[in-house]
């Protein structure tokens, strides 16, 4: 094992061991990495000194602050440089009582999306299990505050990234204590996947990044639309309703002139009539390479009600931090070349 950070307690109690220590320096190893946030191994006091120098060097997967913006509602976005040097983007969200961090799955995404900043720049690789809890570990260090939500919509398609985002799930819940129901991974839809992520018992809550109400709209804003057909997806997302007995979140971006009007309301509706689900309505956060428009309130209303009239459970999704980039991938497009 090289990244100690994402190691449950047995796995940290094995290393520790094969390390010639004794057990119980494996209960410390977590509190220290997960409760105090130690940054390497010699900072772990407890330790005795020889082993602590010994092992000074070893690094336990925390990755590196390389930038971080604050927007005056209190929301901070972070680059983190990655040990290969390749940089992610994490949000922390703070409101109210909670703290919630955004979190990336991958560097960069190849789902290609035509609204998406992230989608823009192209693919590198998927984040490591360490790479994704790292960037909870940061924001509840920069904000001193318990982190309470986590949702997967920073960079990166989760379910391209099945195993190691479910093991950060895992380690966010047992290790960190934050609570499954307040985990959202955020999906485009990868044929097949989320049928298979009902078999996991997650308990987290699933949202869908619909966008569209038919499949030529869908088509046109997300290139993998093609080989997945909206109704096939619909069906999967029924298949996982009824297997986990919770409900979807959908997800529609709103963009003008483009899937926001009456009729697309309609034809949404439609679809997810007697379906337990939400729609997460999200005004779009314009980026510069891309020609969409948010847009304006009343249009947003219109579209609103109409769902509401339907009887379709419908929210709007703030938008945090306008000022430092807020849409997924821009800070660091901002960077290009880092
Ligand atoms: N790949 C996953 C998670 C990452 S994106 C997914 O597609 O769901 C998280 C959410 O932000 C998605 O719903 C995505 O469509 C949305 N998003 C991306 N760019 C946006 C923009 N410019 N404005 C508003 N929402 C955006």
């Amino acid at each position: 094992m090289k990244a100690l950070i994402g190691a449950s307690l047995p796995e940290l109690t094995e290393w520790v061991r094969e390390q010639q220590q004794p057990a119980y320096r494996g209960q410390q190893l977590h509190q220290w990495i997960y409760q105090r946030g130690a940054r390497s191994l010699s900072e772990i006091s407890v330790f005795p000194k020889q082993w602590r120098s010994d092992m000074a060097d070893w690094a336990i997967g925390r990755s590196e602050i390389y930038h971080q913006a604050k927007s005056i509602d209190g929301t901070v976005k972070f680059l983190l440089r990655l040990s290969d040097g390749q940089i992610v983007e994490t949000v922390g969200i703070p409101s109210d009582k909670r703290l919630t961090v955004c979190v990336s799955s991958q560097v960069g995404c190849p789902m290609a999306c035509d609204f998406c900043a992230t989608g823009k720049g192209g693919f590198e690789r998927n984040l490591e299990r360490h790479e994704i809890v790292d960037q909870v570990l940061t924001v509840q260090e920069v904000f001193q505050q318990r982190v309470s939500n986590i949702v997967f919509m920073g960079m990166g398609e989760p379910l391209l990234n099945v195993e190691n985002v479910l093991s950060a799930v895992r380690s966010m819940n047992e290790d960190i204590g934050i609570g499954r129901r307040f985990i959202t991974i955020s999906t485009v839809g990868i044929p097949g996947r989320i049928r298979k992520l009902a078999d996991h018992h997650l308990q987290a809550t699933l949202a869908v990044s619909l966008h569209a109400s038919n499949q030529a709209v869908r088509e046109r804003l997300i290139p993998s639309a093609r080989q997945y057909p909206l109704e096939a997806l619909l069906d999967e997302c029924r298949e996982y309703v009824k297997l986990t007995g919770r409900r979807v979140t959908f997800e529609y971006i709103l963009l003008a002139g483009v899937n926001d009007c009456r009729d697309h309301a309609i034809e949404l509706a439609d679809h997810l009539r007697g379906f337990q689900s939400h729609v997460n309505l999200i005004p779009y956060n314009p980026i510069s390479e891309a020609d969409y428009q948010r847009p304006d309130q009343r249009r947003i209303t219109q579209f609103v009600n109409a769902l509401k009239d339907r009887n379709i459970a419908v929210s709007v999704r703030k938008t945090r931090g306008l000022e430092a980039d807020a849409a997924c991938g821009q800070l660091r497009a901002s960077f290009a070349g880092v």
